[in-house]
């Protein structure tokens, strides 16, 4: 596709996602979520039918085989634990603040370096799935074979790939 292209189908589809969702007064809209895995995000957020805060989603963003999805959540800014956990699945993600209707700060999110207390160790027999109270802790690191991260646990080094969405926690 041309680049003039490309920008017409985006003011486009603009259009149309205003009526799909509206603005949000103060809280965080989670963009550029790698497609299917907004469903993820919610779960890391804690959302579920207790929540009782406006929360939008969009999932497949930009015709039927989509390339993001998109979650809005009224009234809530993400911990630094959250952003974390998201950068996991999703490492093109952006995190916008909204308050008083205004991006007041657009952050890409990084791969952390560690990840700390998000995800459960895959080895049963480590010591932080015993009765320790010890919070887990993974070195991360990007692998280029299998083009997915992976974590290793720094007490029992086992390694987590792509399955690790199944184990945040
Ligand atoms: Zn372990």
């Amino acid at each position: 596709m041309s680049e003039t292209a490309s920008k017409k189908r985006s003011e486009k589809l603009g259009d149309k996602n205003d009526l799909r969702i509206k603005a949000i007064e103060n809280g965080t809209v989670i963009d550029h979520i790698t497609p299917g895995q907004a469903l993820t995000v919610l779960n890391i957020l804690r959302v579920s039918e207790s929540f009782t805060n406006t929360v939008s989603v969009v999932m497949n963003a930009g015709g039927s085989r989509g390339d993001k999805d998109v979650v809005k959540i009224e009234g809530r800014e993400l911990t630094e634990k959250e952003v974390d956990a998201i950068s996991l699945i999703s490492p093109k993600a952006t995190v916008n603040i909204i308050r008083d209707f205004e991006v007041v700060q657009k952050r890409k999110i990084n791969k952390p370096d560690t990840v700390c207390g998000i995800v459960k160790c895959i080895n049963p027999n480590c010591i932080t799935n015993s009765s320790e109270p010890i919070e887990t802790r993974f070195i991360v690191t990007d692998d280029e074979k299998v083009k997915s991260l992976v974590l290793r646990c720094v007490f029992c080094e086992s390694v987590m790939t792509e399955d690790l969405i199944k184990y945040i926690e």
